[in-house]
């Protein structure tokens, strides 16, 4: 049941496979995510799930939608060379950069089956110092020597941004992309929202740590180099499984609507 003043969006629940309707809920239940936990920059940013069983296909925000209001029915399926699939019946289409940035990911890695985008003022921050992410704080050691970055050259509204973008990443899940934000990409919608959860507080707590005004504590670098291992892929759990069904939990017993 919509809530008063509520976008009207039809149900499409019955018109997509179910492994499409799964991405839709998990990317919905991201947006609200992202948005609860003070990451979202209004309509500015943008988070996507690739469509599982329909090759090329993506699924976004429509541009002009709050994160607060974005359910399962209401996002984009856009192929990868800009082709709308399906669209709600809203004056909202497809963002530009969004476009440029998510479409860039799934053409590159196939492994990439999500991406998160933030501008968070944390975020932005850390993208505008020359040193970066430093391996501060245990959080940042997970991060850190595996994030990759991205020289800033206007917003990506250009197809041809892509490569450049795809080639900084490489084969690494982290991104800063320099002097505008954040970039995490994973194999689930949990993966990716865990590492842009994590590389945000690593983020603010640099910050927080640099705007002492004292001299910082950084670990000695054998220390930091046997936590980074750690953290390395297969050294570890995976993220995401542990903790997103609970986050479904806070969304569900808060504002179920993400999955109309
Ligand atoms: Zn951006």
């Amino acid at each position: 049941m919509a809530r008063e003043g509520a976008l009207r969006i039809e149900p499409i629940r019955g018109s997509v496979s179910d492994a499409e309707w799964q991405a839709r809920v998990d990317l919905a239940a991201c947006y609200r995510l992202c948005d609860g936990y003070g990451m979202s920059d209004m309509i500015y940013t943008h988070i996507s799930a690739r469509v599982p069983d329909s090759p090329g296909h993506f699924l976004l925000n429509p541009n002009g939608m709050l994160f607060s209001e974005i359910t399962a029915s209401s996002l984009l399926k856009v192929g990868l060379e800009g082709e709308i699939l399906y669209k709600p019946d809203l004056p909202y289409g497809l963002h530009p950069a969004g476009f440029t940035i998510h479409s860039a990911l799934y053409r590159a890695r196939p492994d990439v089956m999500a991406a998160m985008h933030t501008h968070t003022i944390a975020g932005m921050a850390v993208s505008a110092l020359k040193c970066g992410l430093l391996p501060l704080t245990q959080t940042a050691t997970r991060f850190y020597g595996r994030t990759a970055y991205h020289d800033f050259r206007g917003p990506e509204r250009d197809p041809s941004e892509r490569d450049a973008l795809a080639q900084s990443l490489g084969p690494l899940n982290y991104c800063i992309l320099r002097n505008h934000g954040l970039l995490t990409v994973g194999e689930s919608m949990a993966e990716a929202f865990i590492a842009m959860w994590g590389l945000e507080r690593a983020c603010q707590a640099q910050l927080a740590a640099m705007a002492c005004n004292t001299e910082l504590n950084m670990p000695p670098p054998e220390v930091v180099e046997r936590s980074t291992g750690m953290y390395a892929p297969g050294a570890s759990r995976r993220y995401g499984p542990l903790e997103w069904p609970g986050l479904l939990r806070k969304l569900d017993a808060t504002d179920p609507s993400y999955r109309d």
